[in-house]
């Protein structure tokens, strides 16, 4: 799919259907996490794994996958000794995604390009001066778009200070851009999901990022429950779509923990209310799995014949 197949399509009204988790499915397959970069190496040391869960979400029914990029910025793969390997890194986190598409799609599939402002380990200490930071994230959002991406998915994006920069190099690549942003509750508030920093309201956050002029705003890596309110809180901000493709379960580091994830048929039921809510994409992130994205898909698909 083109980008501007998925734009036409969502001008239409029409519902896409994004992957569910990369880092949990590789996880839940075998392929060992690593603490600095959670699961951005795993594109060289088991491709073939991170290729058969891109076939598997496109045979679910996603329209949209998203690269194993979310912890590959030469930042994060500096952590573990592979800075220098950043370019390789991206060129083949994109082909793994192309090779799947060629194999399994049997309809238009877009390939997002993830990028992340998360620092190695997660410490947010480790983020070097705002000029080199802004060239990490520019020298990611390139190689993704080089390498042939149809759009930069931007992931778990919550603050005022590091997410701008990544927006703006994500922009400046000319590729669609989706604004993934992640959050949770903290009494009556909605702030970021990281809770080890300074805090900073959804609102504050999407009041810093939405003038960098997203394509799409997603609220994704949230707790379902947060969801609905969170969706209010982008939608008296922003006219243009939303998506939301939320966690289930929870991280205990480096590992997910796969109790307590939501059974795909609740996740189908809970994305009814969040389509009637205006949310025009519908996925998954950490926890959810092929079978999340397979209920999405039929629950989707039933809707549309009964208009
Ligand atoms: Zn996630």
């Amino acid at each position: 799919m083109s980008s501007v197949t998925w734009q036409d399509a969502l001008t239409a009204g029409q519902t896409l259907i994004i992957d569910g988790g990369m880092g949990t499915e590789l996880q839940r397959r075998g392929v060992p996490m690593n603490e600095v970069v959670w699961s951005g190496a795993a594109v060289l040391t088991h491709p073939k794994v991170v290729r058969e869960v891109h076939e598997d979400y496109i045979r679910a029914g996603a329209d949209v996958i998203i690269t194993n990029t979310f912890g590959s910025t030469r930042q994060m793969l500096a952590g573990i000794g592979r800075g220098t390997d950043v370019e390789q890194v991206h060129r083949r986190a994109v082909a793994l995604a192309q090779d799947a598409r060629a194999a399994a799609a049997d309809r238009p599939v877009s390939i997002a390009g993830s990028l992340s402002t998360s620092p190695p380990e997660f410490d947010h200490r480790a983020y070097p001066p705002p000029e080199e930071e802004l060239s990490i994230y520019r020298e990611s959002a390139q190689l993704l778009a080089d390498a042939g991406v149809d759009l930069i998915a931007l992931e778990m994006l919550e603050e005022t200070t590091h997410a701008p920069l990544a927006m703006r190099a994500a922009k400046e690549t000319g590729l669609p851009v989706w604004l993934g942003v992640s959050c949770r509750r903290d009494g009556n508030r909605i702030v970021r999901f990281t809770n080890n920093v300074p805090q900073v309201s959804l609102a504050d956050s999407l009041d810093a990022l939405l003038p960098l002029a997203p394509d799409v705003v997603n609220i994704m890596h949230s707790e379902i429950e947060v969801i609905s309110d969170a969706l209010a809180v982008v939608q008296t901000r922003w006219s243009g779509p939303v998506g939301v493709y939320p966690e289930s379960g929870y991280f205990a580091k480096p590992n997910w923990n796969f109790t307590d994830v939501i059974p795909p048929s609740d996740l189908a039921r809970e994305a009814f209310r969040w389509m009637d809510a205006g949310a025009q994409l519908l996925g998954g992130c950490c926890g959810t799995t092929p079978a999340h994205v397979h209920a999405l898909r039929s629950a989707v698909d039933d809707r549309n014949v009964d208009r």
